[in-house]
């Protein structure tokens, strides 16, 4: 058993400092490597710490389009520094999202308890932001995650006018149409599937997932976020009094890995191995060449070497 959570929010203050715990049951259950995504400068120490204490642990560190208002005169270079301090860290969680300003103000304070009486970033002054962290990406050659919601022409637009990571990027929570899927492969996208597309209204971004070619399948918790159907939910989970909201935990991720693999109609060991190699060739970690060697035993000097990037479009579904 080795499963790899692409995408989680493990810092989250949700979870209310019992993060030590959370890892502690999702590497009893097999998950031994994972992508913690900082959404703004606040999450980073957090996210920076965590990732010291586990090998297995991957530290993404980026402004999403959610929190883009309680950027500071700098932020750009503080991004930077943050990432020359962990070089094996990727980008994000960055991204475009219009659904968030197509919301009254009673559903954006739902999300964005902390917005106010302020107004989220602009469209524009998203995409400013977005696409001055992807360069930055692309400059430290670096991976990068990508949130998109309502707004898949523009991404594509960016994408397709930028040099992009050499080791590709990653869409996660993919609920773009399947259209798409062949030239966002092209460009360098891997796709993640979360355990809430298996509840029964999200048909239609799960019939995607059977055209994402299987070298660019990777599965996500996205936890505390995105609660799977209670069917998938092994490891219930709740934030803090007095309304203990439920939340996701990062151990329900083997579950999810079992229910996409019936899904598309693959075993389970097979669909294990073919996302083990699609998290190393896009998240490492990185060759020896670029970090000092890391301690003895750790994940990082256990796994296989990473096999190069295969050529665009010519995956095969395996099993
Ligand atoms: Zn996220």
């Amino acid at each position: 058993m080795r499963f790899y959570d692409a995408h989680n929010h493990l810092q989250d203050e949700r979870f209310a400092g019992r993060q030590e715990e959370l890892l502690t049951t999702a590497e009893t259950v097999g998950v031994i490597g994972m992508v913690v995504n900082g959404a703004c400068a606040a999450d980073w120490p957090m996210v920076d710490s965590l990732a010291r204490s586990r090998p297995g642990l991957i530290p993404a560190f980026g402004w999403h389009p959610w929190y883009l208002q309680e950027r500071e005169t700098g932020w750009l270079e503080d991004l930077e520094s943050q990432l020359d301090r962990f070089p094996a860290a990727s980008v994000g969680e960055i991204g475009l999202d219009r659904w968030i300003l197509e919301q009254p103000p009673s559903i954006r304070a739902r999300y964005l308890p902390d917005l106010g009486e302020r107004t989220p970033a602009s469209f524009e002054e998203q995409t400013q932001a977005f696409v001055a962290q992807w360069k930055l990406a692309v400059r430290l050659d670096r991976a990068v995650t990508v949130h998109c919601l309502n707004a898949w022409g523009r991404l594509i637009e960016i994408i397709q006018a930028l040099p992009g990571p050499s080791q590709g990027f990653l869409l996660h929570s993919y609920g773009g149409s399947a259209e798409l899927v062949p030239e966002l492969t092209r460009m360098g996208a891997y796709f993640s599937f979360p355990g809430y597309f298996a509840l029964d209204r999200k048909q239609r971004q799960r019939d995607v997932f059977r055209r994402i070619p299987l070298d660019r399948l990777l599965v996500e918790t996205d936890a505390p976020d995105q609660l799977p159907p209670s069917s998938l939910i092994r490891f219930p989970c709740h934030g803090p009094e007095p309304d203990r909201r439920p939340l996701n935990h990062p151990a329900n991720l083997p579950d999810i890995y079992a229910y996409l693999a019936e899904w598309l109609s693959i075993s389970l060991p097979d669909l294990e191995s073919q996302v083990e190699l699609n998290f190393r060739r896009l998240f490492g970690p990185p060759l020896p060449s670029q970090v000092p060697p890391p301690p003895s035993g750790s994940l990082a000097s256990v796994l296989p070497p990473v096999p190069p990037h295969p050529p665009s479009g010519k995956a095969e579904r395996c099993g």
